[in-house]
């Protein structure tokens, strides 16, 4: 480890928490320390959106021509891809994830600041056609001021990035605070903005825990506009929180993603691709689809030969070649997956395969969990209603396509879901039947930039990604001109 402190990057300049302390960063596929960094608080938070109101107010960034301001951005995408493996690296430690996953996240987050650089300069607003005589009337986009942004610990810079380079393209200032757990290529990033011409102000990186740093974001009422990507019960907190002066709102929350396998789809690309949606970073993706649903005809195959793939997923190191799933997060989280086990078992849950830590003494310091399955599952059961947010499949047993769409979407998540079937007819009616954000047919986990993203129902509010991305940082704006003033004559003559 190296021994020097990480500081936030606010207004421009490196800086040490006002109260002087520290927080250990933890590597979950060992338990070692891996960084030190500063550890805010609400003070230091205050400090940022200071800074980055100033930098809002002085209008240097948003009166940036837009094509100035995407040049910044592309540049960034660059810096992104040429850092790339360290990055990655640093991705895989922090969090515990394969070196591959890592590197598909970097080749992402270095796309997205392209995509928004190349989206800067292309809404010239709209011209309506005004009903009033000799008149004009405009509809333009403006950016919405400054921005708290709050990301997750399960793909840290990927949420950054989801959020900083919309705002930035749009011509919002941000405060950005990463989680306090997976703080460091957020760090990293505010070491490649240090290095480049974007304004004092414009980027700042804030760190600390949630419920001081992060609830200061939501309530100051110099933040214009709070987004945040995390677990539901903290989205409410921040729902309330943003109440102080109206705060726009983005909240992309959590998912129990359904993935329903009719008995006429390809079952072995099916099978493969039910493995994919659910164990990728040890199935801690919100749109993992841990709510497996099978066509009673196929149940019984589908359950054996699902279990025999997954009993031989390679459990290891994420750094180290050959590793399949890398540990969970944290020791907390670790426990709270453990929790689930018997809140499972306890209503009636079969338990086929996993449900307990490994026993390779190689995996001991780290908080890893088996691949696990659950059979003889029904939808009221807890374990089909929460996020687990681990390595969990549950499965449910389902008769027909109606069954199907009522079970799926029984749930107060509305996030994404998949199916599978060759039946052209089945495809319409049940993709547009599916109270979701996203829908992939014959597919799972599929996302990309140019596409939204976010969920229905409690999953969240808004969406990131492709134009409506870049459109929740901006505030409409209709312009009327009257060319031809002339008195009414209404009132007191
Ligand atoms: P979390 O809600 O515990 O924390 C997320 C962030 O919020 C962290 O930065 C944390 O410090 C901060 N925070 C915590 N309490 C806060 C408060 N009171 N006020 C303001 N900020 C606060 O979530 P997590 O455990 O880091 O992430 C896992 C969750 O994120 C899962 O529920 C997952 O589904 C969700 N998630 C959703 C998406 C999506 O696109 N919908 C993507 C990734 C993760």
């Amino acid at each position: 480890m190296d021994n020097t402190v990480q500081n936030m990057y606010i207004g421009g300049r490196w800086h040490s928490a006002v109260s002087g302390k520290t927080r250990n960063i933890i590597n979950p596929f060992n338990g070692k320390v891996l960084a030190e960094v500063a550890e805010g608080d609400r003070e230091d938070a205050q400090i940022a959106i200071l800074a980055a109101r100033q930098a809002f107010d002085s209008k240097i960034w948003s009166d940036l021509p837009a094509v100035e301001r995407g040049r910044l951005l592309y540049k960034l995408g660059d810096c992104i891809e040429a850092e790339s493996e360290v990055l990655a690296r640093l991705e895989s430690l922090d969090t515990g994830k394969t070196m591959e996953e890592s590197r598909w996240d970097m080749a992402d987050i270095a796309g997205i600041f392209r995509y928004y650089a190349g989206l800067a300069d292309k809404d010239g607003g709209e011209v309506i056609n005004s009903p009033i005589p000799n008149s004009d009337s405009r509809v333009v986009r403006e950016p919405v001021g400054v921005c708290g942004q709050i990301s997750p610990w399960n793909y840290p810079l990927l949420q950054a990035a989801w959020k900083m380079a919309p705002a930035l393209a749009a011509g919002c200032t941000v405060v950005m605070k990463p989680s306090e757990i997976t703080p460091l290529t957020t760090l990293k990033i505010a070491e490649l903005v240090a290095e480049m011409d974007f304004p004092a102000g414009v980027i700042n990186i804030v760190l600390g825990p949630g419920a001081s740093v992060g609830a200061e974001l939501a309530e100051n009422t110099m933040v214009d506009l709070i987004s945040f990507t995390g677990g539901i019960e903290t989205g409410k907190s921040i729902m309330r929180a943003a109440s102080t002066n109206v705060k726009k709102i983005a909240l992309e929350l959590g998912g129990k993603n359904p993935n329903i396998i009719f008995a006429d789809c390809d079952l072995d690309v099916a099978l493969d691709r039910a493995l994919d949606g659910v164990f990728f970073h040890a199935g801690q993706i919100c749109s993992a689809g841990s709510r497996l649903m099978l066509e009673a005809s196929i149940h019984d195959r589908f359950v054996e030969k699902l279990k025999s793939r997954m009993a031989k997923i390679r459990l290891g190191d994420g750094l180290a070649d050959g590793t399949q799933m890398g540990p969970l997060i944290s020791a907390e989280h670790l426990a709270k997956v453990e929790n689930y086990m018997r809140v499972a078992e306890a209503d009636g849950a079969h338990l086929e395969l996993g449900g307990r830590r490994p026993e390779a003494a190689d995996l001991q310091d780290g908080f890893f969990f088996l691949p696990t399955l659950f059979t003889g599952c029904h939808h009221e059961m807890r374990i089909v209603q929460e996020e687990v947010f681990g390595p969990v499949i549950t499965v449910e047993k389902f008769t027909g396509e109606d069954e199907a769409v009522r079970l799926a979407n029984g749930t107060i998540y509305g996030l994404a879901a998949g199916f599978w079937t060759s039946d052209p007819g089945r495809i319409q009616r049940v993709a547009r039947q599916l109270q979701f954000g996203t829908v992939w047919i014959n597919d799972f986990n599929v996302y990309f930039t140019q596409a939204p993203w976010g969920g229905c129902k409690q999953s969240g509010l808004g969406r990131e990604l492709g134009r409506q991305g870049l459109e929740e940082y901006t505030e409409i704006k209709h312009i009327f001109q009257n060319h031809k003033p002339e008195p009414s004559g209404w009132f007191g003559l």
